[in-house]
């Protein structure tokens, strides 16, 4: 049987970054979840398919082929068979795959592709439903949150190190929309599962939530 760790939490509380050096340090396989969401999200995106028209998101939905592959060691998302790694971590697409998200069509799809993958390797997959829907069997479950200012300013300084303009309190109020969004959906809405342990990384450096992690393992 894999050894499945189990990541929630909400959007730039530090998920991926924490899961994917994790992942490396354990050896095991990192599953970004959100990545997926993206990938679906960028296809209604070309499609020309707004986030309120759900029954064209219903549609389309089987017409997005969304599939994993490993590349020295590095997930890359492809969608219909194109790499869309580079072009799903936008703000544009972050929020379509928020208003996507919801719709439990889209949700079946990539749920079933994260138990196939999950089952087959030993994995850290992060998420919003990772404990309490797609792995409720994780042998450890971390949700892994800040504050919104917190991850703003974090999100802030990642767009700011690549040289795109952007504005802190937009970030903060996107942020906080994503997040009530995701906390209040009818399906698997963000909530952390009961033998999840809480980890809140708003006063933590990246590697002092690695070490917990780490810890927590053994
Ligand atoms: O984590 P990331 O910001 O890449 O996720 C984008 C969006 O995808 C989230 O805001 C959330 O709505 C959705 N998502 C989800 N369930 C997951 C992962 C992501 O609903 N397991």
């Amino acid at each position: 049987m894999s050894y499945n760790i189990a990541v929630d939490g909400p959007a730039g509380a530090g998920k991926s970054t924490i899961a994917r050096a994790v992942a490396e340090k354990k050896g095991f396989i990192y599953v970004d979840t959100g990545a997926m969401y993206r990938a679906m999200a960028l296809f209604m995106i070309r499609a020309d398919i707004g986030p309120e028209e759900t029954e064209r998101i219903i549609a389309a939905c089987g017409k997005a082929e969304v599939t994993i592959a490993y590349e020295d060691g590095r997930q890359v998302v492809y969608l219909n068979g194109e790499d869309v790694n580079a072009l799903i971590r936008t703000e544009e697409v972050g929020n379509m795959a928020s208003a996507i998200s919801p719709i439990p069509e889209v949700r079946k799809k990539l749920v079933e592709l994260q138990k196939q993958l999950a089952a087959k390797s030993d994995c850290i997959m992060d998420g919003r439903d990772i404990g309490t829907c797609v792995l409720p069997g994780a042998q450890l479950k971390i949700y892994l949150t800040a504050s919104s200012l917190v991850r703003a300013k974090r999100r802030y300084e990642e767009l700011t190190a690549k040289g795109v303009p952007c504005d802190l309190e937009k970030i903060r109020a996107d942020i906080e929309e994503r997040d009530y969004r995701d906390m209040h959906r009818e399906t698997s809405p963000l909530r952390q599962a009961e033998d999840a342990v809480l980890v809140d990384t708003s006063d933590m450096t990246i590697e002092e939530v690695i070490a917990k992690i780490l810890e927590l393992c053994k």
